[in-house]
Protein backbone atom coordinates (compact mmCIF):
# COMPACT_ATOMS: atom_id res chain seq x y z
CA UNK A 1 0.00 0.00 0.00
CA UNK A 2 1.80 2.54 -1.74
CA UNK A 3 1.57 6.19 0.04
CA UNK A 4 -1.56 4.43 2.28
CA UNK A 5 -3.78 4.64 -0.76
CA UNK A 6 -5.10 1.34 -3.12
CA UNK A 7 -5.03 1.80 -6.78
CA UNK A 8 -8.54 2.02 -7.96
CA UNK A 9 -7.56 2.08 -12.19
CA UNK A 10 -6.64 3.85 -14.93
CA UNK A 11 -8.47 6.30 -16.36
CA UNK A 12 -7.33 8.39 -19.61
CA UNK A 13 -3.70 7.51 -18.97
CA UNK A 14 -3.61 8.04 -15.34
CA UNK A 15 -3.28 5.54 -12.59
CA UNK A 16 -5.76 6.89 -10.10
CA UNK A 17 -5.24 5.25 -6.40
CA UNK A 18 -7.72 5.45 -3.44
CA UNK A 19 -6.53 7.50 -0.31
CA UNK A 20 -7.03 5.46 3.45
CA UNK A 21 -8.65 8.97 4.63
CA UNK A 22 -11.84 7.85 2.88
CA UNK A 23 -12.24 4.97 4.95
CA UNK A 24 -12.39 7.79 7.81
CA UNK A 25 -14.72 9.17 5.56
CA UNK A 26 -17.18 6.35 5.46
CA UNK A 27 -16.62 5.31 9.45
CA UNK A 28 -17.96 9.43 9.96
CA UNK A 29 -20.95 9.07 7.72
CA UNK A 30 -21.73 5.21 9.29
CA UNK A 31 -21.47 6.52 12.83
CA UNK A 32 -23.90 9.52 11.92
CA UNK A 33 -26.32 7.10 10.03
CA UNK A 34 -26.52 3.47 11.12
CA UNK A 35 -28.17 3.87 14.94
CA UNK A 36 -31.07 4.94 13.44
CA UNK A 37 -32.11 3.01 9.95
CA UNK A 38 -30.43 -0.26 10.10
CA UNK A 39 -28.66 -2.01 6.74
CA UNK A 40 -30.08 1.01 4.72
CA UNK A 41 -28.51 3.68 6.76
CA UNK A 42 -24.90 1.65 5.63
CA UNK A 43 -25.99 1.64 1.96
CA UNK A 44 -27.22 4.95 1.73
CA UNK A 45 -23.68 5.93 3.98
CA UNK A 46 -21.83 4.37 1.37
CA UNK A 47 -23.63 6.06 -1.63
CA UNK A 48 -22.70 9.17 0.15
CA UNK A 49 -19.02 8.44 0.48
CA UNK A 50 -18.92 7.14 -3.11
CA UNK A 51 -20.70 10.70 -4.29
CA UNK A 52 -18.08 12.43 -2.70
CA UNK A 53 -15.77 10.20 -4.26
CA UNK A 54 -17.03 10.68 -7.73
CA UNK A 55 -17.00 14.52 -6.94
CA UNK A 56 -13.51 14.36 -6.30
CA UNK A 57 -12.24 11.97 -8.81
CA UNK A 58 -14.68 14.24 -11.84
CA UNK A 59 -12.41 17.48 -9.99
CA UNK A 60 -8.76 15.78 -10.61
CA UNK A 61 -9.90 14.65 -14.32
CA UNK A 62 -9.96 18.20 -14.37
CA UNK A 63 -6.98 18.97 -13.80
CA UNK A 64 -5.33 15.85 -15.10
CA UNK A 65 -6.97 16.95 -18.72
CA UNK A 66 -5.96 20.53 -18.15
CA UNK A 67 -2.34 19.20 -17.20
CA UNK A 68 -2.16 17.36 -20.16
CA UNK A 69 -3.43 20.35 -22.54
CA UNK A 70 -0.57 22.52 -20.98
CA UNK A 71 2.44 19.53 -21.80
CA UNK A 72 2.57 18.52 -18.44
CA UNK A 73 1.52 14.78 -18.03
CA UNK A 74 0.10 13.51 -14.78
CA UNK A 75 1.00 9.53 -13.71
CA UNK A 76 -0.94 9.21 -10.93
CA UNK A 77 -3.21 11.00 -8.70
CA UNK A 78 -4.09 10.05 -5.18
CA UNK A 79 -7.86 10.90 -4.17
CA UNK A 80 -8.40 12.55 -1.18
CA UNK A 81 -12.02 13.55 0.91
CA UNK A 82 -10.86 16.84 0.49
CA UNK A 83 -8.88 17.00 -3.11
CA UNK A 84 -6.47 14.92 -4.55
CA UNK A 85 -2.40 15.07 -4.77
CA UNK A 86 -1.13 14.68 -8.70
CA UNK A 87 2.64 13.31 -9.23
CA UNK A 88 3.73 15.24 -12.43
CA UNK A 89 6.73 14.53 -14.29
CA UNK A 90 9.35 16.67 -11.97
CA UNK A 91 10.46 18.60 -15.01
CA UNK A 92 7.70 20.63 -14.69
CA UNK A 93 8.84 22.88 -12.70
CA UNK A 94 11.38 25.00 -14.77
CA UNK A 95 10.58 28.75 -15.90
CA UNK A 96 8.60 30.38 -12.86
CA UNK A 97 6.91 33.01 -14.92
CA UNK A 98 5.48 30.23 -17.25
CA UNK A 99 4.51 28.24 -14.67
CA UNK A 100 2.73 30.55 -12.49
CA UNK A 101 0.04 31.08 -15.45
CA UNK A 102 0.35 27.30 -16.00
CA UNK A 103 -0.25 26.04 -12.40
CA UNK A 104 -3.12 28.89 -12.39
CA UNK A 105 -4.98 27.34 -15.22
CA UNK A 106 -4.35 23.86 -14.53
CA UNK A 107 -5.72 24.92 -10.88
CA UNK A 108 -9.05 26.13 -12.16
CA UNK A 109 -9.91 23.22 -14.41
CA UNK A 110 -10.69 21.40 -10.90
CA UNK A 111 -13.15 23.57 -8.93
CA UNK A 112 -14.88 24.86 -12.40
CA UNK A 113 -15.56 20.94 -12.88
CA UNK A 114 -17.41 21.01 -9.37
CA UNK A 115 -19.03 24.10 -10.60
CA UNK A 116 -20.67 22.94 -12.97
CA UNK A 117 -21.59 19.62 -11.46
CA UNK A 118 -23.23 21.77 -8.43
CA UNK A 119 -25.30 24.10 -11.20
CA UNK A 120 -26.47 21.09 -13.14
CA UNK A 121 -27.87 19.50 -9.74
CA UNK A 122 -29.22 22.83 -8.82
CA UNK A 123 -30.98 22.95 -11.85
CA UNK A 124 -31.92 19.29 -12.14
CA UNK A 125 -33.34 19.76 -8.45
CA UNK A 126 -35.29 23.02 -8.97
CA UNK A 127 -37.01 21.47 -12.10
CA UNK A 128 -38.27 18.64 -10.15
CA UNK A 129 -39.63 21.05 -6.98
CA UNK A 130 -39.23 24.14 -5.42
CA UNK A 131 -35.98 26.09 -4.14
CA UNK A 132 -36.26 25.05 -0.71
CA UNK A 133 -35.07 21.62 -2.21
CA UNK A 134 -31.93 22.77 -2.07
CA UNK A 135 -31.60 24.22 1.87
CA UNK A 136 -32.92 20.72 2.98
CA UNK A 137 -30.86 20.44 6.90
CA UNK A 138 -28.62 18.97 7.36
CA UNK A 139 -26.68 20.05 3.90
CA UNK A 140 -24.82 16.87 3.39
CA UNK A 141 -26.79 13.62 4.76
CA UNK A 142 -27.50 10.04 3.51
CA UNK A 143 -30.75 11.00 3.61
CA UNK A 144 -31.07 13.33 0.40
CA UNK A 145 -27.99 12.26 -2.21
CA UNK A 146 -28.62 14.94 -4.37
CA UNK A 147 -28.72 17.75 -2.49
CA UNK A 148 -26.06 16.37 -0.90
CA UNK A 149 -24.32 16.57 -4.65
CA UNK A 150 -24.97 19.53 -4.97
CA UNK A 151 -23.18 20.87 -1.63
CA UNK A 152 -20.99 18.31 -1.48
CA UNK A 153 -19.35 19.90 -4.88
CA UNK A 154 -20.41 23.34 -3.57
CA UNK A 155 -17.99 22.69 -0.52
CA UNK A 156 -15.26 21.35 -2.90
CA UNK A 157 -15.74 24.13 -4.87
CA UNK A 158 -14.96 27.17 -2.17
CA UNK A 159 -12.66 25.12 -0.27
CA UNK A 160 -10.15 24.66 -3.44
CA UNK A 161 -10.37 29.03 -3.55
CA UNK A 162 -8.86 29.20 -0.09
CA UNK A 163 -4.93 29.54 0.08
CA UNK A 164 -4.46 26.28 2.17
CA UNK A 165 -2.37 24.44 0.47
CA UNK A 166 -2.43 21.59 -1.08
CA UNK A 167 -5.66 23.18 -1.88
CA UNK A 168 -5.57 24.42 -5.63
CA UNK A 169 -5.95 27.83 -3.79
CA UNK A 170 -3.01 27.06 -2.08
CA UNK A 171 -1.44 25.49 -5.47
CA UNK A 172 -1.56 28.89 -6.94
CA UNK A 173 -0.43 31.11 -3.79
CA UNK A 174 2.68 28.71 -4.03
CA UNK A 175 3.42 29.32 -7.80
CA UNK A 176 2.78 32.98 -6.51
CA UNK A 177 5.62 32.80 -4.21
CA UNK A 178 8.03 30.39 -6.43
CA UNK A 179 8.57 33.61 -8.73
CA UNK A 180 10.67 34.98 -6.01
CA UNK A 181 11.74 31.97 -4.02
CA UNK A 182 13.36 28.52 -4.76
CA UNK A 183 10.57 26.33 -5.20
CA UNK A 184 11.62 23.71 -2.32
CA UNK A 185 11.00 27.29 -0.05
CA UNK A 186 7.78 28.46 -1.62
CA UNK A 187 6.28 24.63 -0.67
CA UNK A 188 7.53 24.74 2.71
CA UNK A 189 5.74 28.03 2.73
CA UNK A 190 3.15 26.78 1.49
CA UNK A 191 2.82 24.17 3.80
CA UNK A 192 2.77 26.04 6.85
CA UNK A 193 -0.13 27.93 5.83
CA UNK A 194 -1.92 24.74 4.92
CA UNK A 195 -1.24 23.75 8.56
CA UNK A 196 -2.53 26.95 10.07
CA UNK A 197 -5.75 26.76 7.93
CA UNK A 198 -5.71 23.36 9.04
CA UNK A 199 -5.62 24.49 12.67
CA UNK A 200 -8.41 26.38 12.07
CA UNK A 201 -10.53 24.29 10.67
CA UNK A 202 -9.76 21.01 13.37
CA UNK A 203 -10.69 24.57 16.03
CA UNK A 204 -13.79 25.16 13.87
CA UNK A 205 -14.65 20.90 14.96
CA UNK A 206 -15.67 22.10 18.19
CA UNK A 207 -18.94 23.88 15.84
CA UNK A 208 -19.10 20.84 13.65
CA UNK A 209 -17.53 17.74 13.54
CA UNK A 210 -17.18 17.37 10.41
CA UNK A 211 -14.90 20.79 9.86
CA UNK A 212 -12.28 18.79 12.18
CA UNK A 213 -12.20 16.06 9.68
CA UNK A 214 -11.84 18.58 6.99
CA UNK A 215 -8.37 19.65 8.89
CA UNK A 216 -7.09 15.91 9.65
CA UNK A 217 -7.31 15.44 5.78
CA UNK A 218 -5.79 18.94 4.87
CA UNK A 219 -3.19 17.89 7.40
CA UNK A 220 -2.48 14.90 5.86
CA UNK A 221 -2.74 16.02 2.33
CA UNK A 222 -0.16 19.26 2.96
CA UNK A 223 2.21 16.35 4.40
CA UNK A 224 2.06 13.79 1.39
CA UNK A 225 2.98 17.12 -1.13
CA UNK A 226 5.53 18.57 1.24
CA UNK A 227 7.26 14.77 0.95
CA UNK A 228 6.54 14.47 -2.37
CA UNK A 229 8.32 18.09 -3.43
CA UNK A 230 11.12 17.07 -1.02
CA UNK A 231 11.66 13.59 -2.84
CA UNK A 232 11.30 15.28 -6.36
CA UNK A 233 13.73 17.98 -5.56
CA UNK A 234 16.15 14.99 -4.46
CA UNK A 235 16.34 12.51 -7.03
CA UNK A 236 16.43 15.13 -9.75
CA UNK A 237 19.86 16.92 -7.52
CA UNK A 238 21.67 13.10 -7.15
CA UNK A 239 23.51 12.01 -10.11
CA UNK A 240 24.17 7.78 -11.31
CA UNK A 241 27.99 8.70 -10.09
CA UNK A 242 26.66 9.70 -6.11
CA UNK A 243 24.75 6.58 -5.68
CA UNK A 244 25.76 3.75 -7.67
CA UNK A 245 27.40 0.47 -6.54
CA UNK A 246 31.26 0.08 -8.32
CA UNK A 247 31.70 -3.07 -6.73
CA UNK A 248 29.35 -5.79 -7.98
CA UNK A 249 29.55 -9.62 -9.55
CA UNK A 250 28.92 -9.82 -12.82
CA UNK A 251 27.46 -12.89 -14.77
CA UNK A 252 28.97 -14.16 -18.39
CA UNK A 253 26.18 -15.86 -20.85
CA UNK A 254 28.40 -18.86 -21.00
CA UNK A 255 27.95 -19.55 -17.33
CA UNK A 256 25.55 -22.32 -16.76
CA UNK A 257 22.60 -21.81 -14.13
CA UNK A 258 24.14 -23.58 -11.56
CA UNK A 259 27.26 -21.48 -11.49
CA UNK A 260 25.23 -18.15 -11.66
CA UNK A 261 22.83 -19.47 -8.57
CA UNK A 262 26.69 -20.63 -6.52
CA UNK A 263 27.57 -16.77 -7.44
CA UNK A 264 24.50 -15.31 -6.66
CA UNK A 265 24.47 -17.07 -3.03
CA UNK A 266 27.72 -15.52 -2.08
CA UNK A 267 26.93 -11.89 -3.22
CA UNK A 268 24.31 -9.73 -1.72
CA UNK A 269 23.06 -8.18 -5.18
CA UNK A 270 19.65 -9.49 -6.50
CA UNK A 271 20.23 -8.51 -10.14
CA UNK A 272 23.36 -9.30 -12.46
CA UNK A 273 24.79 -7.60 -15.60
CA UNK A 274 25.78 -10.53 -17.86
CA UNK A 275 29.04 -9.24 -19.44
CA UNK A 276 30.37 -10.92 -22.79
CA UNK A 277 33.82 -9.80 -23.29
CA UNK A 278 33.16 -6.15 -22.60
CA UNK A 279 30.19 -6.01 -23.77
CA UNK A 280 27.04 -5.35 -21.74
CA UNK A 281 24.73 -8.41 -23.28
CA UNK A 282 21.92 -8.54 -20.79
CA UNK A 283 20.53 -8.47 -17.10
CA UNK A 284 19.33 -11.62 -15.17
CA UNK A 285 17.74 -11.77 -11.51
CA UNK A 286 18.65 -14.27 -8.88
CA UNK A 287 14.77 -15.18 -9.12
CA UNK A 288 14.79 -15.83 -12.72
CA UNK A 289 17.63 -18.02 -12.24
CA UNK A 290 15.92 -20.16 -9.47
CA UNK A 291 13.09 -20.15 -12.04
CA UNK A 292 14.53 -21.36 -14.35
CA UNK A 293 16.77 -23.91 -12.88
CA UNK A 294 13.12 -25.50 -11.01
CA UNK A 295 10.61 -25.72 -14.52
CA UNK A 296 13.53 -26.25 -16.83
CA UNK A 297 16.74 -27.89 -15.30
CA UNK A 298 20.14 -26.71 -15.75
CA UNK A 299 21.00 -24.06 -18.57
CA UNK A 300 23.11 -21.35 -20.05
CA UNK A 301 22.67 -18.17 -18.75
CA UNK A 302 22.56 -16.69 -22.44
CA UNK A 303 18.82 -18.23 -22.39
CA UNK A 304 17.54 -16.78 -19.58
CA UNK A 305 18.73 -13.51 -19.58
CA UNK A 306 16.40 -10.73 -20.62
CA UNK A 307 18.13 -8.55 -23.11
CA UNK A 308 15.58 -5.42 -22.79
CA UNK A 309 17.30 -3.36 -20.57
CA UNK A 310 18.01 0.43 -20.09
CA UNK A 311 21.20 1.78 -19.31
CA UNK A 312 22.17 5.39 -17.75
CA UNK A 313 24.86 7.92 -17.99
CA UNK A 314 27.25 8.22 -15.34
CA UNK A 315 25.69 12.10 -15.03
CA UNK A 316 22.03 11.11 -15.27
CA UNK A 317 19.79 12.19 -12.68
CA UNK A 318 18.93 9.45 -10.78
CA UNK A 319 14.89 10.51 -11.28
CA UNK A 320 15.47 10.09 -14.70
CA UNK A 321 17.03 7.16 -13.70
CA UNK A 322 13.91 6.21 -11.46
CA UNK A 323 11.49 6.72 -14.27
CA UNK A 324 13.48 4.45 -16.69
CA UNK A 325 13.22 1.41 -13.96
CA UNK A 326 9.49 1.56 -12.97
CA UNK A 327 8.22 2.67 -16.54
CA UNK A 328 9.52 -0.93 -17.40
CA UNK A 329 9.29 -2.82 -14.69
CA UNK A 330 12.99 -3.09 -15.12
CA UNK A 331 14.91 -3.83 -11.20
CA UNK A 332 18.44 -3.05 -12.30
CA UNK A 333 19.91 -0.29 -14.21
CA UNK A 334 23.66 -0.26 -15.66
CA UNK A 335 24.99 3.31 -16.11
CA UNK A 336 27.90 3.51 -18.58
CA UNK A 337 30.79 5.65 -19.15
CA UNK A 338 31.57 5.78 -23.13
CA UNK A 339 30.02 2.45 -23.90
CA UNK A 340 32.31 0.70 -20.30
CA UNK A 341 29.89 -0.15 -17.87
CA UNK A 342 31.06 1.58 -14.16
CA UNK A 343 28.60 0.25 -12.32
CA UNK A 344 25.13 -0.71 -11.56
CA UNK A 345 22.09 0.91 -9.49
CA UNK A 346 19.40 -1.87 -8.64
CA UNK A 347 15.63 -0.81 -6.89
CA UNK A 348 16.97 -2.85 -3.91
CA UNK A 349 19.92 -0.84 -3.10
CA UNK A 350 18.15 2.48 -4.50
CA UNK A 351 15.78 2.68 -1.10
CA UNK A 352 18.76 1.86 0.64
CA UNK A 353 21.41 4.76 -0.28
CA UNK A 354 18.16 7.25 -1.06
CA UNK A 355 18.08 6.77 3.05
CA UNK A 356 21.53 7.70 3.03
CA UNK A 357 21.56 10.36 1.13
CA UNK A 358 18.46 12.29 2.76
CA UNK A 359 20.77 11.85 6.05
CA UNK A 360 23.19 12.86 4.77
CA UNK A 361 21.87 15.74 3.51
CA UNK A 362 20.19 16.70 6.49
CA UNK A 363 23.52 16.36 8.54
CA UNK A 364 25.09 18.76 5.92
CA UNK A 365 21.76 21.38 6.41
CA UNK A 366 22.25 21.12 10.07
CA UNK A 367 26.27 22.15 9.62
CA UNK A 368 25.05 24.42 7.49
CA UNK A 369 22.72 26.13 9.44
CA UNK A 370 24.82 26.37 12.83
CA UNK A 371 27.76 28.00 10.85
ZN1 LIG B 1 -7.97 20.48 -7.18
Amino acid sequence: MRNWSVFAGRFAGVDFRIHVTFLFLLAFILLGETGRDGPRGVIRGCLLTILVLVSVFLHELGHSWASARHGLRVKAVVLLPIGGIALVDPHAQTDSAVTFRREALIAAAGPLVNLGLAAMMATFLLTLGPPSRLWVMPLVSADHLGTSFFWINTCLLGFNLLPAFPSDGGRVFRAWLARRIEFRKATRRAVSLGHVFAALFMLAGVWAQWLMLVGVFLFMAAQMEERTVLFQSVVEAVHMEDIMLTEFSILSPADTLEDALNKAVHSLQDDFPVISGSDLVGVITRQTIVDRLRSEGNGYVQGAMSKAFEIASRTESLGSAFRKLTSRGLSLIPVVDEERLVGIVTLQHLMHSMGLLAESRKLRRRMEEHV
